[in-house]
C-alpha cells in the first residue's frame, strides 16, 4: 500500500504546518496524493486542498505505513494524541521547514514541528512533539523537554533548560544561563507574550512583564 501522511488538528496550527508537510514530501521526492488533515470535530470535508478525516478513518490503512505530525498548540492533548497513535501503531511524524536553519550537534526527538524562519544554532537537545513556531530561535547548548510549545518570536538564548510542558508566549526573551548554571525554566510552566525572562521560572507558574514576574499559581 501507498504510504500515507496526515497533519493532526486543522485549525490554525495545523493549517500553518500543512503546507510544510506538503514541502516536505515534495522535498523528499515523495509523491504523495494521501496528505489529509486529522480532525475529531472538523465541520467541513476538507480545506485548502486536503480531506479531513476522522482518526478512525485515518488508521484504517495499513498503520506501519501511517504519519502523523500533531499540530495542536494544547501541550496536554499533544501529548494524550501521540500516546494513543503510538499505542495504536502508527509513526511519529517529524516536519522541518525548508527555510530553518539547524546547525550542528542538535538531537530532536520524534514528532517536532519547525516551523519557517527557526533558528536551532549548536549543541542543542530537544524532546518530543516541541512545536517551534514562526520566528523562533533556540541558542547554543540549550536542553528542550518533552511537549514545550514556542509561539511566534520567542528568542530563547544560551544556556536555558526548558522542562516539559512548558509554554513560552509569543515575542517572549529568555536570558542566557550560564555554563553548568543554567536558567531553568519549570515543568508546565507559562511565559506571557513579549515577557523578558531573567531568571528560573518555578514548575506550573505564569510570568508575565519585564523583568518577567509571577501572575499566579495553577
Ligand atoms: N482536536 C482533535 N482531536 C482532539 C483534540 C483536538 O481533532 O482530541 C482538534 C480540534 O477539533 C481543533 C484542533 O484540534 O480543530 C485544535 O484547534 P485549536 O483552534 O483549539 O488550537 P490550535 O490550532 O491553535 O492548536
Amino acid at each position: 500500500s501507498m504510504p500515507q501522511y496526515a497533519v493532526y488538528g486543522a485549525s490554525g496550527c495545523g493549517r500553518g504546518v500543512m503546507p510544510l508537510a506538503r514541502t516536505q514530501l515534495r522535498n523528499e521526492g515523495i509523491l504523495n496524493d494521501n496528505l489529509v488533515f486529522i480532525d475529531d470535530n472538523a465541520e467541513l470535508h476538507d480545506i485548502n486542498g486536503h480531506k479531513i478525516l476522522s482518526y478512525e478513518e485515518f488508521i484504517k490503512a495499513d498503520r506501519t505505513r501511517s504519519h502523523i505530525a500533531i499540530a495542536i498548540a494544547d501541550s496536554k492533548i499533544r501529548q494524550r494524541l501521540a500516546e494513543r497513535c503510538c499505542i495504536d501503531g502508527l509513526n511519529p511524524w517529524t516536519i522541518i521547514a525548508d527555510n530553518a536553519v539547524i546547525m550542528d550537534d542538535v538531537r530532536l526527538d520524534e514528532g517536532c514541528i519547525i516551523c519557517p524562519f527557526v533558528t536551532l544554532t549548536s549543541n542543542i537537545r530537544i524532546g518530543k512533539y516541541f512545536h517551534a513556531n514562526l520566528y523562533s530561535y533556540v541558542e547554543h547548548d540549550c536542553v528542550i523537554g518533552d511537549y514545550v510549545t514556542f509561539a511566534p518570536g520567542v528568542k530563547c538564548n544560551g544556556n536555558v533548560v526548558i522542562e516539559d510542558h512548558a509554554y513560552i508566549g509569543a515575542g517572549a526573551i529568555i536570558k542566557q544561563g550560564r555554563p553548568g548554571d543554567p536558567l531553568v525554566i519549570g515543568r508546565g510552566a507559562v511565559i506571557g507574550m513579549g515577557a523578558v525572562v531573567t531568571k528560573d521560572v518555578r514548575p506550573r507558574t505564569i510570568v508575565v512583564g519585564n523583568p518577567a514576574s509571577l501572575l499566579s499559581k495553577e
